[in-house]
Protein backbone atom coordinates (compact mmCIF):
# COMPACT_ATOMS: atom_id res chain seq x y z
CA UNK A 1 0.00 0.00 0.00
CA UNK A 2 1.40 3.13 0.75
CA UNK A 3 4.32 2.49 2.47
CA UNK A 4 5.06 5.96 3.68
CA UNK A 5 7.38 4.97 6.47
CA UNK A 6 9.87 3.41 3.99
CA UNK A 7 9.83 6.65 1.76
CA UNK A 8 10.33 9.44 4.60
CA UNK A 9 13.25 6.73 6.34
CA UNK A 10 14.34 6.77 2.55
CA UNK A 11 14.38 10.40 1.73
CA UNK A 12 15.95 11.24 5.48
CA UNK A 13 18.74 8.91 4.34
CA UNK A 14 19.70 11.47 2.05
CA UNK A 15 20.30 13.97 4.38
CA UNK A 16 21.14 16.34 1.62
CA UNK A 17 17.95 17.87 2.23
CA UNK A 18 19.92 19.94 4.82
CA UNK A 19 21.47 21.93 1.90
CA UNK A 20 20.89 25.25 0.98
CA UNK A 21 24.23 25.35 -1.43
CA UNK A 22 25.01 22.69 -3.87
CA UNK A 23 27.84 20.66 -4.52
CA UNK A 24 29.00 22.48 -7.32
CA UNK A 25 28.70 25.55 -5.76
CA UNK A 26 30.79 24.81 -3.06
CA UNK A 27 33.91 23.02 -5.47
CA UNK A 28 33.70 26.07 -7.84
CA UNK A 29 33.90 28.70 -4.57
CA UNK A 30 37.17 25.85 -3.31
CA UNK A 31 38.46 26.27 -6.60
CA UNK A 32 38.44 30.14 -6.83
CA UNK A 33 39.93 30.12 -3.67
CA UNK A 34 42.93 27.57 -4.60
CA UNK A 35 43.26 29.98 -7.68
CA UNK A 36 43.43 33.11 -5.43
CA UNK A 37 45.48 31.69 -2.90
CA UNK A 38 48.25 30.59 -5.50
CA UNK A 39 48.41 34.13 -7.45
CA UNK A 40 49.15 35.25 -3.51
CA UNK A 41 51.79 33.02 -3.23
CA UNK A 42 53.38 34.04 -6.87
CA UNK A 43 52.41 37.65 -6.34
CA UNK A 44 52.74 38.17 -2.70
CA UNK A 45 54.75 36.01 -1.99
CA UNK A 46 57.08 38.32 0.15
CA UNK A 47 54.36 39.45 1.85
CA UNK A 48 52.45 36.99 3.04
CA UNK A 49 48.87 37.14 4.33
CA UNK A 50 50.57 39.77 7.11
CA UNK A 51 46.75 41.36 7.12
CA UNK A 52 44.95 40.18 10.04
CA UNK A 53 41.70 41.23 8.61
CA UNK A 54 42.32 38.85 5.35
CA UNK A 55 43.12 36.11 7.26
CA UNK A 56 40.39 36.46 9.35
CA UNK A 57 38.05 36.42 6.60
CA UNK A 58 39.56 33.74 5.09
CA UNK A 59 38.86 31.31 8.57
CA UNK A 60 35.69 32.44 8.06
CA UNK A 61 35.18 31.75 4.52
CA UNK A 62 36.54 28.03 5.65
CA UNK A 63 34.10 27.69 8.43
CA UNK A 64 30.88 28.43 6.29
CA UNK A 65 32.22 26.04 3.54
CA UNK A 66 33.24 23.26 5.94
CA UNK A 67 29.66 23.95 7.59
CA UNK A 68 28.12 23.14 4.49
CA UNK A 69 29.84 20.14 3.65
CA UNK A 70 29.80 18.96 7.15
CA UNK A 71 28.54 15.45 7.12
CA UNK A 72 29.58 13.68 4.02
CA UNK A 73 32.27 12.34 4.68
CA UNK A 74 34.37 12.06 7.93
CA UNK A 75 37.84 12.25 5.73
CA UNK A 76 36.72 15.74 4.39
CA UNK A 77 35.59 16.99 7.65
CA UNK A 78 38.50 15.96 9.32
CA UNK A 79 40.52 18.11 6.55
CA UNK A 80 38.45 21.17 6.96
CA UNK A 81 38.78 21.28 10.48
CA UNK A 82 42.60 21.13 9.90
CA UNK A 83 42.56 23.79 7.64
CA UNK A 84 40.64 25.74 9.82
CA UNK A 85 42.90 25.45 13.14
CA UNK A 86 45.83 25.65 10.85
CA UNK A 87 44.57 29.42 9.40
CA UNK A 88 43.87 30.29 13.53
CA UNK A 89 47.51 29.76 13.85
CA UNK A 90 49.48 33.17 12.94
CA UNK A 91 52.89 31.59 12.71
CA UNK A 92 51.01 28.80 9.73
CA UNK A 93 52.17 30.78 6.01
CA UNK A 94 48.90 30.38 4.11
CA UNK A 95 51.24 29.24 0.88
CA UNK A 96 51.44 26.04 2.96
CA UNK A 97 48.04 25.46 3.07
CA UNK A 98 47.55 25.22 -1.11
CA UNK A 99 48.13 21.14 -1.18
CA UNK A 100 45.68 20.92 1.44
CA UNK A 101 43.20 22.96 -0.18
CA UNK A 102 43.08 21.16 -3.40
CA UNK A 103 42.70 17.68 -1.84
CA UNK A 104 39.37 19.49 -0.67
CA UNK A 105 38.44 20.24 -3.86
CA UNK A 106 38.99 16.86 -5.14
CA UNK A 107 37.55 15.21 -2.36
CA UNK A 108 34.31 17.96 -2.93
CA UNK A 109 34.36 16.99 -6.86
CA UNK A 110 34.00 12.94 -5.30
CA UNK A 111 31.38 14.26 -3.27
CA UNK A 112 29.52 16.08 -5.96
CA UNK A 113 29.71 13.03 -8.59
CA UNK A 114 28.14 10.74 -5.94
CA UNK A 115 25.43 13.02 -4.95
CA UNK A 116 25.16 13.21 -8.80
CA UNK A 117 24.11 9.64 -8.53
CA UNK A 118 21.97 9.59 -6.01
CA UNK A 119 19.75 12.52 -7.03
CA UNK A 120 19.26 10.11 -9.69
CA UNK A 121 18.15 7.60 -7.52
CA UNK A 122 15.80 9.95 -5.89
CA UNK A 123 14.27 11.04 -9.03
CA UNK A 124 12.84 7.20 -10.14
CA UNK A 125 12.21 6.77 -7.03
CA UNK A 126 9.83 9.68 -6.69
CA UNK A 127 8.20 9.23 -10.48
CA UNK A 128 7.90 5.27 -8.90
CA UNK A 129 6.24 6.23 -5.50
CA UNK A 130 4.02 8.75 -7.70
CA UNK A 131 3.16 6.00 -9.85
CA UNK A 132 1.90 3.66 -6.85
CA UNK A 133 0.29 6.27 -5.38
CA UNK A 134 -1.48 6.95 -8.17
CA UNK A 135 -3.01 3.56 -8.73
CA UNK A 136 -4.73 3.80 -5.03
CA UNK A 137 -8.23 3.76 -5.52
CA UNK A 138 -10.15 6.54 -4.55
CA UNK A 139 -7.93 9.23 -4.46
CA UNK A 140 -9.95 12.56 -5.43
CA UNK A 141 -10.13 13.70 -8.82
CA UNK A 142 -8.15 17.05 -8.14
CA UNK A 143 -5.41 14.85 -5.88
CA UNK A 144 -4.66 12.76 -9.31
CA UNK A 145 -4.25 15.60 -11.06
CA UNK A 146 -2.03 17.29 -9.19
CA UNK A 147 -0.30 14.19 -9.14
CA UNK A 148 -0.27 14.32 -12.87
CA UNK A 149 1.35 17.25 -13.02
CA UNK A 150 4.13 16.38 -10.22
CA UNK A 151 4.87 13.27 -12.92
CA UNK A 152 5.04 15.60 -15.58
CA UNK A 153 8.87 14.48 -16.26
CA UNK A 154 11.58 16.77 -16.93
CA UNK A 155 14.59 14.81 -18.48
CA UNK A 156 17.43 16.48 -16.13
CA UNK A 157 15.17 18.24 -13.12
CA UNK A 158 17.43 20.28 -11.35
CA UNK A 159 17.98 19.61 -7.61
CA UNK A 160 15.98 22.31 -6.53
CA UNK A 161 12.77 21.75 -8.71
CA UNK A 162 13.71 17.52 -7.35
CA UNK A 163 13.16 18.27 -3.74
CA UNK A 164 10.42 20.88 -4.41
CA UNK A 165 9.06 17.75 -5.96
CA UNK A 166 9.88 15.34 -3.50
CA UNK A 167 8.53 17.57 -0.97
CA UNK A 168 4.81 17.80 -2.85
CA UNK A 169 4.88 14.00 -2.97
CA UNK A 170 5.48 13.60 0.18
CA UNK A 171 2.47 16.41 1.28
CA UNK A 172 0.34 14.33 -1.18
CA UNK A 173 1.16 10.92 0.31
CA UNK A 174 0.15 12.98 3.51
CA UNK A 175 -3.15 14.15 2.15
CA UNK A 176 -3.81 10.13 0.97
CA UNK A 177 -3.14 8.81 4.36
CA UNK A 178 -5.29 11.14 5.96
CA UNK A 179 -7.99 10.28 3.96
CA UNK A 180 -7.76 6.47 4.04
CA UNK A 181 -7.23 7.17 7.64
CA UNK A 182 -10.07 9.49 8.16
CA UNK A 183 -12.71 7.61 6.27
CA UNK A 184 -11.53 3.95 8.03
CA UNK A 185 -12.37 5.57 11.49
CA UNK A 186 -15.18 7.69 10.74
CA UNK A 187 -17.60 7.04 7.44
CA UNK A 188 -17.86 5.03 4.18
CA UNK A 189 -16.70 8.35 1.88
CA UNK A 190 -13.64 6.79 0.70
CA UNK A 191 -15.38 3.22 -0.06
CA UNK A 192 -17.77 5.59 -1.75
CA UNK A 193 -14.88 7.35 -4.11
CA UNK A 194 -13.79 3.49 -4.40
CA UNK A 195 -17.09 2.19 -5.92
CA UNK A 196 -17.20 5.21 -7.77
CA UNK A 197 -13.94 4.99 -9.53
CA UNK A 198 -14.74 1.36 -10.09
CA UNK A 199 -17.89 1.88 -12.03
CA UNK A 200 -16.34 4.51 -13.84
CA UNK A 201 -13.93 2.07 -15.18
CA UNK A 202 -16.49 -0.62 -16.25
CA UNK A 203 -18.18 2.02 -17.76
CA UNK A 204 -15.70 3.23 -20.03
CA UNK A 205 -14.52 -0.70 -20.25
CA UNK A 206 -18.07 -1.51 -21.40
CA UNK A 207 -18.00 1.05 -23.85
CA UNK A 208 -14.83 -0.08 -24.89
CA UNK A 209 -16.18 -3.42 -25.68
CA UNK A 210 -19.40 -2.26 -27.47
CA UNK A 211 -17.39 0.12 -29.55
CA UNK A 212 -15.02 -3.12 -30.86
CA UNK A 213 -17.62 -5.57 -31.19
CA UNK A 214 -19.29 -4.06 -33.93
CA UNK A 215 -22.65 -7.09 -34.35
CA UNK A 216 -24.77 -6.43 -37.08
CA UNK A 217 -28.52 -6.54 -37.05
CA UNK A 218 -30.01 -6.53 -33.65
CA UNK A 219 -27.44 -7.41 -31.31
CA UNK A 220 -25.46 -4.41 -32.60
CA UNK A 221 -28.85 -2.12 -32.27
CA UNK A 222 -28.96 -3.42 -29.07
CA UNK A 223 -25.72 -2.76 -27.74
CA UNK A 224 -25.60 0.72 -29.82
CA UNK A 225 -28.90 1.98 -27.33
CA UNK A 226 -26.76 0.18 -24.04
CA UNK A 227 -23.36 2.67 -25.61
CA UNK A 228 -26.16 5.39 -25.50
CA UNK A 229 -27.35 4.42 -22.10
CA UNK A 230 -23.76 4.59 -20.60
CA UNK A 231 -22.81 7.59 -22.26
CA UNK A 232 -25.39 9.23 -20.41
CA UNK A 233 -24.52 7.63 -17.25
CA UNK A 234 -26.05 5.02 -15.10
CA UNK A 235 -25.97 4.28 -11.06
CA UNK A 236 -24.66 1.33 -9.71
CA UNK A 237 -27.45 -1.18 -10.34
CA UNK A 238 -28.12 -0.21 -13.52
CA UNK A 239 -24.50 -0.49 -14.62
CA UNK A 240 -24.58 -4.13 -12.93
CA UNK A 241 -27.67 -4.95 -15.20
CA UNK A 242 -25.85 -3.39 -18.02
CA UNK A 243 -22.87 -5.51 -17.70
CA UNK A 244 -24.80 -8.65 -17.45
CA UNK A 245 -26.73 -7.46 -20.69
CA UNK A 246 -23.69 -6.99 -22.31
CA UNK A 247 -22.42 -10.39 -21.62
CA UNK A 248 -25.92 -11.84 -22.50
CA UNK A 249 -25.96 -9.85 -26.09
CA UNK A 250 -22.45 -11.02 -26.71
CA UNK A 251 -23.02 -14.70 -26.00
CA UNK A 252 -26.38 -14.54 -28.32
CA UNK A 253 -24.75 -12.91 -30.88
CA UNK A 254 -21.75 -15.12 -30.86
CA UNK A 255 -24.23 -18.16 -31.26
CA UNK A 256 -26.23 -16.17 -33.31
CA UNK A 257 -23.37 -16.13 -35.44
CA UNK A 258 -22.21 -19.48 -35.29
CA UNK A 259 -25.34 -20.42 -36.21
CA UNK A 260 -25.56 -18.90 -39.02
CA UNK A 261 -22.39 -20.33 -40.07
CA UNK A 262 -23.01 -23.42 -40.21
CA UNK A 263 -26.56 -22.89 -41.87
CA UNK A 264 -24.35 -21.60 -44.55
CA UNK A 265 -21.93 -24.80 -44.31
CA UNK A 266 -24.30 -27.13 -43.98
CA UNK A 267 -26.28 -26.01 -47.91
CA UNK A 268 -23.41 -25.97 -49.36
CA UNK A 269 -22.67 -29.13 -48.40
CA UNK A 270 -26.23 -30.61 -49.21
CA UNK A 271 -25.83 -28.81 -52.16
CA UNK A 272 -22.27 -30.77 -53.06
CA UNK A 273 -23.63 -33.67 -52.03
CA UNK A 274 -26.97 -33.46 -54.81
CA UNK A 275 -24.60 -32.10 -57.23
CA UNK A 276 -22.04 -35.32 -56.79
CA UNK A 277 -24.87 -37.31 -56.87
CA UNK A 278 -26.08 -35.98 -60.33
CA UNK A 279 -23.22 -36.14 -61.83
CA UNK A 280 -22.48 -39.54 -61.09
CA UNK A 281 -26.00 -40.56 -62.70
CA UNK A 282 -24.80 -38.06 -65.61
CA UNK A 283 -21.72 -39.87 -66.28
CA UNK A 284 -23.48 -43.60 -65.77
CA UNK A 285 -26.04 -42.27 -68.75
CA UNK A 286 -23.26 -40.99 -70.80
CA UNK A 287 -21.69 -44.22 -70.78
CA UNK A 288 -24.87 -45.74 -71.66
CA UNK A 289 -25.68 -43.02 -74.88
CA UNK A 290 -21.83 -44.31 -76.12
CA UNK A 291 -22.15 -47.92 -75.72
CA UNK A 292 -25.79 -47.49 -77.97
CA UNK A 293 -24.20 -45.49 -80.51
CA UNK A 294 -21.11 -47.95 -80.84
CA UNK A 295 -23.84 -50.95 -81.05
CA UNK A 296 -26.33 -48.64 -83.59
CA UNK A 297 -23.01 -48.08 -85.86
CA UNK A 298 -22.06 -51.50 -85.85
CA UNK A 299 -25.62 -52.83 -86.76
CA UNK A 300 -25.70 -50.18 -89.46
CA UNK A 301 -22.80 -51.09 -91.06
CA UNK A 302 -23.93 -54.95 -91.18
CA UNK A 303 -27.31 -53.60 -92.88
CA UNK A 304 -24.75 -51.98 -95.54
CA UNK A 305 -22.28 -55.08 -95.81
CA UNK A 306 -25.32 -57.03 -96.89
CA UNK A 307 -26.63 -54.97 -99.09
CA UNK A 308 -23.13 -54.70 -100.85
CA UNK A 309 -23.98 -58.74 -101.05
CA UNK A 310 -27.03 -58.58 -103.17
CA UNK A 311 -26.08 -55.97 -105.13
CA UNK A 312 -22.81 -57.77 -106.49
CA UNK A 313 -25.03 -60.79 -108.05
CA UNK A 314 -27.36 -58.75 -109.90
CA UNK A 315 -28.82 -62.30 -111.67
CA UNK A 316 -31.23 -63.04 -108.18
CA UNK A 317 -33.24 -60.17 -108.32
CA UNK A 318 -35.86 -61.48 -106.31
CA UNK A 319 -33.65 -62.05 -103.46
CA UNK A 320 -32.11 -58.23 -104.44
CA UNK A 321 -35.55 -57.06 -103.72
CA UNK A 322 -36.46 -58.59 -100.29
CA UNK A 323 -32.59 -57.50 -99.15
CA UNK A 324 -33.41 -53.66 -99.65
CA UNK A 325 -36.59 -54.49 -98.02
CA UNK A 326 -35.06 -55.96 -95.08
CA UNK A 327 -32.17 -53.10 -94.72
CA UNK A 328 -34.45 -50.27 -95.59
CA UNK A 329 -37.07 -52.06 -92.52
CA UNK A 330 -33.29 -52.45 -90.69
CA UNK A 331 -32.61 -48.57 -91.36
CA UNK A 332 -35.52 -46.85 -90.06
CA UNK A 333 -35.51 -49.23 -87.05
CA UNK A 334 -32.03 -47.56 -86.76
CA UNK A 335 -33.07 -44.35 -87.10
CA UNK A 336 -35.98 -44.65 -84.83
CA UNK A 337 -33.63 -45.48 -81.94
CA UNK A 338 -30.66 -42.99 -83.58
CA UNK A 339 -33.60 -40.34 -82.51
CA UNK A 340 -34.31 -41.68 -79.02
CA UNK A 341 -30.66 -41.57 -78.22
CA UNK A 342 -30.50 -38.25 -79.40
CA UNK A 343 -32.94 -37.03 -76.95
CA UNK A 344 -31.07 -39.11 -74.19
CA UNK A 345 -28.61 -36.63 -75.10
CA UNK A 346 -30.29 -33.68 -75.03
CA UNK A 347 -31.49 -34.76 -71.56
CA UNK A 348 -28.21 -35.23 -70.72
CA UNK A 349 -26.44 -31.59 -71.71
CA UNK A 350 -29.29 -30.34 -70.16
CA UNK A 351 -28.53 -32.06 -66.90
CA UNK A 352 -24.70 -30.95 -67.04
CA UNK A 353 -25.63 -27.66 -67.48
CA UNK A 354 -28.17 -27.36 -65.08
CA UNK A 355 -25.47 -28.72 -62.60
CA UNK A 356 -22.56 -25.96 -64.07
CA UNK A 357 -24.98 -23.40 -63.09
CA UNK A 358 -25.52 -24.51 -60.14
CA UNK A 359 -21.71 -25.35 -59.58
CA UNK A 360 -21.39 -21.46 -60.44
CA UNK A 361 -23.94 -20.60 -57.91
CA UNK A 362 -22.47 -22.27 -55.48
CA UNK A 363 -18.81 -20.63 -56.40
CA UNK A 364 -20.82 -16.95 -55.96
CA UNK A 365 -22.50 -18.33 -52.46
CA UNK A 366 -18.70 -19.11 -51.22
CA UNK A 367 -16.52 -16.08 -53.11
CA UNK A 368 -19.57 -13.80 -51.40
CA UNK A 369 -19.04 -15.59 -47.80
CA UNK A 370 -15.54 -15.31 -48.08
CA UNK A 371 -15.55 -11.89 -48.67
CA UNK A 372 -17.67 -11.13 -45.75
CA UNK A 373 -15.16 -13.01 -43.36
CA UNK A 374 -12.63 -10.70 -44.86
CA UNK A 375 -15.01 -7.62 -44.26
CA UNK A 376 -15.39 -9.12 -40.72
CA UNK A 377 -11.80 -9.62 -40.23
CA UNK A 378 -10.73 -6.02 -41.39
CA UNK A 379 -13.62 -4.84 -39.03
CA UNK A 380 -12.21 -6.82 -36.04
CA UNK A 381 -9.43 -3.51 -35.77
CA UNK A 382 -11.66 -0.95 -37.28
CA UNK A 383 -13.49 1.39 -34.91
CA UNK A 384 -17.30 1.32 -36.14
CA UNK A 385 -18.10 4.76 -35.32
CA UNK A 386 -15.58 6.78 -36.57
CA UNK A 387 -13.58 4.05 -38.94
CA UNK A 388 -10.07 4.76 -37.53
CA UNK A 389 -8.40 2.02 -36.41
CA UNK A 390 -9.27 0.94 -32.79
CA UNK A 391 -7.78 -0.02 -29.39
CA UNK A 392 -6.46 -3.86 -30.61
CA UNK A 393 -5.19 -2.43 -33.68
CA UNK A 394 -3.09 0.31 -31.75
CA UNK A 395 -1.78 -2.73 -29.52
CA UNK A 396 -0.68 -4.51 -33.16
CA UNK A 397 0.89 -1.15 -34.86
CA UNK A 398 2.40 -0.20 -31.81
CA UNK A 399 4.60 -3.46 -31.48
CA UNK A 400 5.27 -3.47 -34.59
CA UNK A 401 7.25 0.10 -34.71
CA UNK A 402 8.65 -0.58 -31.32
CA UNK A 403 10.50 -3.65 -32.74
CA UNK A 404 11.16 -1.34 -35.36
CA UNK A 405 12.54 1.37 -33.14
CA UNK A 406 14.01 -1.25 -31.00
CA UNK A 407 16.43 -1.80 -34.34
CA UNK A 408 16.90 0.79 -36.18
CA UNK A 409 16.39 4.24 -33.67
CA UNK A 410 14.66 6.44 -35.95
CA UNK A 411 11.94 9.09 -33.81
CA UNK A 412 9.13 7.46 -32.77
CA UNK A 413 6.45 9.74 -31.63
CA UNK A 414 3.28 8.74 -29.96
CA UNK A 415 0.45 11.38 -29.14
CA UNK A 416 -2.50 11.67 -27.53
CA UNK A 417 -5.42 13.87 -28.67
CA UNK A 418 -8.12 14.20 -26.85
CA UNK A 419 -11.30 16.60 -27.43
CA UNK A 420 -12.06 19.44 -24.98
CA UNK A 421 -15.18 19.53 -23.08
CA UNK A 422 -16.59 16.99 -25.02
CA UNK A 423 -19.21 16.21 -22.20
CA UNK A 424 -20.59 19.75 -22.79
CA UNK A 425 -21.47 19.10 -26.99
CA UNK A 426 -23.50 15.78 -25.21
CA UNK A 427 -24.89 17.77 -22.94
CA UNK A 428 -26.21 20.68 -25.11
CA UNK A 429 -26.49 19.10 -28.54
CA UNK A 430 -27.25 15.06 -27.74
CA UNK A 431 -25.54 12.07 -28.64
CA UNK A 432 -26.02 11.83 -32.15
CA UNK A 433 -24.52 15.55 -32.31
CA UNK A 434 -21.91 14.25 -30.36
CA UNK A 435 -20.89 11.06 -32.54
CA UNK A 436 -21.54 13.02 -35.69
CA UNK A 437 -18.49 15.30 -34.46
CA UNK A 438 -16.20 12.12 -33.51
CA UNK A 439 -16.35 10.99 -37.09
CA UNK A 440 -16.02 14.30 -38.55
CA UNK A 441 -12.96 15.24 -36.18
CA UNK A 442 -11.59 11.92 -36.92
CA UNK A 443 -11.77 12.07 -40.24
CA UNK A 444 -9.46 15.47 -39.91
CA UNK A 445 -7.08 13.63 -38.06
CA UNK A 446 -6.68 11.31 -40.28
CA UNK A 447 -6.66 13.30 -43.62
CA UNK A 448 -4.08 16.12 -41.65
CA UNK A 449 -1.69 13.13 -40.96
CA UNK A 450 0.98 11.28 -43.95
CA UNK A 451 0.09 7.66 -44.97
CA UNK A 452 2.92 6.39 -42.83
CA UNK A 453 1.03 7.25 -39.83
CA UNK A 454 -1.24 5.52 -37.47
CA UNK A 455 -4.20 6.78 -35.88
CA UNK A 456 -6.38 4.86 -33.38
CA UNK A 457 -9.34 5.51 -30.99
CA UNK A 458 -8.32 5.11 -28.00
CA UNK A 459 -11.53 5.53 -26.09
CA UNK A 460 -14.44 7.62 -25.87
CA UNK A 461 -13.60 10.57 -27.94
CA UNK A 462 -9.75 10.36 -27.35
CA UNK A 463 -7.10 9.47 -30.66
CA UNK A 464 -3.52 8.15 -30.43
CA UNK A 465 -1.80 8.68 -32.80
CA UNK A 466 1.83 6.77 -33.90
CA UNK A 467 4.18 9.23 -35.98
CA UNK A 468 7.62 7.28 -36.96
CA UNK A 469 10.95 8.81 -38.47
CA UNK A 470 10.34 12.32 -38.11
CA UNK A 471 12.12 15.39 -36.03
CA UNK A 472 10.73 17.08 -32.92
CA UNK A 473 10.47 20.40 -35.21
CA UNK A 474 8.58 18.72 -37.45
CA UNK A 475 6.01 16.25 -35.30
CA UNK A 476 5.18 19.89 -33.37
CA UNK A 477 3.95 21.16 -36.58
CA UNK A 478 2.01 18.51 -37.99
CA UNK A 479 0.68 17.91 -34.47
CA UNK A 480 -0.23 21.80 -34.77
CA UNK A 481 -2.09 21.28 -37.93
CA UNK A 482 -4.12 18.64 -37.11
CA UNK A 483 -5.16 20.58 -33.90
CA UNK A 484 -5.42 23.68 -35.58
CA UNK A 485 -7.29 21.74 -38.01
CA UNK A 486 -9.56 20.58 -35.26
CA UNK A 487 -10.48 23.72 -33.70
CA UNK A 488 -11.51 25.50 -37.46
CA UNK A 489 -13.94 22.64 -38.29
CA UNK A 490 -17.50 24.68 -38.95
CA UNK A 491 -19.93 22.52 -36.84
CA UNK A 492 -23.43 23.69 -36.85
CA UNK A 493 -25.79 21.98 -34.08
CA UNK A 494 -29.17 23.06 -33.74
CA UNK A 495 -28.62 26.35 -35.57
CA UNK A 496 -25.37 27.40 -33.64
CA UNK A 497 -22.15 27.56 -34.90
CA UNK A 498 -20.06 25.53 -32.23
CA UNK A 499 -15.97 24.84 -32.02
CA UNK A 500 -14.38 21.98 -30.48
CA UNK A 501 -11.01 22.06 -29.82
CA UNK A 502 -8.32 19.17 -28.57
CA UNK A 503 -5.22 19.13 -25.91
CA UNK A 504 -2.09 17.04 -27.86
CA UNK A 505 0.23 15.55 -25.56
CA UNK A 506 2.98 14.03 -26.97
CA UNK A 507 6.14 11.83 -26.43
CA UNK A 508 9.69 10.75 -28.27
CA UNK A 509 10.30 6.93 -27.35
CA UNK A 510 13.74 7.42 -25.53
CA UNK A 511 16.66 4.96 -24.47
CA UNK A 512 14.81 2.09 -22.05
CA UNK A 513 11.12 2.88 -23.07
CA UNK A 514 8.46 0.52 -23.19
CA UNK A 515 5.53 0.64 -25.17
CA UNK A 516 3.41 1.63 -21.92
CA UNK A 517 6.11 3.96 -20.42
CA UNK A 518 5.71 5.89 -23.69
CA UNK A 519 1.74 5.66 -23.30
CA UNK A 520 1.89 6.37 -19.62
CA UNK A 521 4.09 9.32 -20.58
CA UNK A 522 2.30 11.11 -23.24
CA UNK A 523 -0.94 10.78 -21.47
CA UNK A 524 0.74 12.68 -18.60
CA UNK A 525 1.58 15.29 -21.18
CA UNK A 526 -2.16 15.54 -21.92
CA UNK A 527 -3.21 15.97 -18.64
CA UNK A 528 -0.68 19.02 -18.63
CA UNK A 529 -1.87 20.66 -21.53
CA UNK A 530 -5.26 20.43 -20.19
CA UNK A 531 -4.35 21.69 -16.98
CA UNK A 532 -2.37 24.62 -18.35
CA UNK A 533 -5.78 25.42 -20.51
CA UNK A 534 -6.87 22.73 -23.19
CA UNK A 535 -6.04 23.53 -26.97
CA UNK A 536 -2.79 23.26 -27.08
CA UNK A 537 0.27 20.20 -27.85
CA UNK A 538 2.32 19.66 -24.58
CA UNK A 539 5.63 17.54 -25.53
CA UNK A 540 7.22 15.94 -22.46
P1 LIG B 1 -11.79 17.46 -20.95
O1 LIG B 1 -11.32 16.26 -21.70
O2 LIG B 1 -11.54 18.72 -21.68
O3 LIG B 1 -11.28 17.48 -19.55
O4 LIG B 1 -13.37 17.40 -20.84
P2 LIG B 1 -14.34 16.28 -21.35
O5 LIG B 1 -15.74 16.75 -21.18
O6 LIG B 1 -13.97 15.89 -22.74
O7 LIG B 1 -14.07 15.19 -20.29
P3 LIG B 1 -13.97 13.63 -20.33
O8 LIG B 1 -12.82 13.21 -21.16
O9 LIG B 1 -13.98 13.20 -18.91
O10 LIG B 1 -15.34 13.18 -20.95
C1 LIG B 1 -15.43 12.61 -22.19
C2 LIG B 1 -16.85 12.69 -22.65
O11 LIG B 1 -16.93 12.28 -23.98
C3 LIG B 1 -17.76 11.78 -21.88
C4 LIG B 1 -18.81 11.40 -22.87
O12 LIG B 1 -19.92 12.23 -22.67
C5 LIG B 1 -18.19 11.75 -24.22
N1 LIG B 1 -18.06 10.57 -25.09
C6 LIG B 1 -17.22 9.53 -24.94
N2 LIG B 1 -17.40 8.63 -25.93
C7 LIG B 1 -18.39 9.11 -26.72
C8 LIG B 1 -19.04 8.63 -27.91
O13 LIG B 1 -18.74 7.57 -28.44
N3 LIG B 1 -20.03 9.41 -28.43
C9 LIG B 1 -20.39 10.59 -27.85
N4 LIG B 1 -21.35 11.30 -28.42
N5 LIG B 1 -19.79 11.06 -26.74
C10 LIG B 1 -18.81 10.35 -26.19
MG1 LIG C 1 -12.06 15.18 -23.25
MG1 LIG D 1 -11.23 11.87 -22.48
Amino acid sequence: MLNRAAFLSALTRRSYLKLSMNDNQYTVQLSILRKKLEEQQQGLQSEGLKNRRERHLLRRFIGRISQGLKGYSAELDALMADLRQALENPDVQVDSLIPKLAMAERMTIRQTENRDKEFSGLALQVSQSGDVLKRVRGLPAQLKRELNGLLLQHNNPSQELLLRRTTRLLSMYDRAVKLITASHDFSGNLRELIDKDLQLSLSNELQHLITELDFDGQFGDQLLDIRNQLLLGVDSEKLMSIALQVIRLVLDGTHAERQASQQFLTSINQDLASLKHSTSKTLEHSESVVANHSELNAELSRVGQNLQVVVQDPTNMQAMVKQVGDAQQAIQALVERNRALEKHQQTLIDRIQFNESRLQQLCDQTADYRRRLNDQERKVFLDHLTKVYNRAALADRLDHEYKRWLRHQHPLCIAFVDLDHFKDINDSYGHSAGDKALKIIARTIFRNMPDTDFVARYGGEEFVLIMPEREKNILTEQLNQIREAIAALPFKFRDRSVSISASIGATLFTESDTPQQVLDRADRALYDAKDSGRNRLIWV
